[in-house]
């Protein structure tokens, strides 16, 4: 089960402090860029974002803020087969469709009402306690 103990705020309204984490100028930067554009980007594509705004932060600080927000469970980091980590700001439980032909990650909910243990054959006494599934395909 995902930590619901914090939920993302509007990105106008960051707070100084989330989850035990300080929120500094850059980690807002970054975690309003994740809130704005809900594309999964990877810490490369946060750093072409924010570059104009912050031309002074490295690539590799934006590593470290992704990192410290992954860790607070501020936002979750996402692998998808063998490319680099990518970034979300949902918190619910979710999945991803991943279009193969644009690339774009979109999140997938449950509808409302839909547990996992009734439509999979778990193992008996199977408790589920984190949910991580990515589907394939393309949008007609
Ligand atoms: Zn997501």
């Amino acid at each position: 089960m995902v930590s619901k103990a914090f939920q993302p705020v509007p990105a106008s309204e960051i707070p100084d402090e989330i989850s035990g984490l300080r929120m500094t100028r850059q980690r807002q930067h970054i975690y309003r860029i994740l809130l704005q554009h809900r594309d999964h980007p990877t810490a490369n594509d946060v750093f072409m974002r924010i570059k104009d705004t912050l031309p002074n932060l490295s690539l590799a600080t934006v590593y470290t803020c992704l990192d410290a927000m992954v860790k607070h469970g501020i936002i979750r980091q996402v692998n998808f087969d063998r490319g680099p980590s990518r970034f979300c700001p949902n918190l619910a439980e979710h999945g991803h469709f991943h279009d193969v032909t644009t690339g774009i990650i979109h999140d997938v909910k449950f509808k409302s009402g839909i547990h996992l243990e009734d439509v999979l054959d778990l193992p008996p006494g199977a408790i589920i306690k984190n949910v991580e599934f990515t589907l394939r395909g393309q949008l007609s």
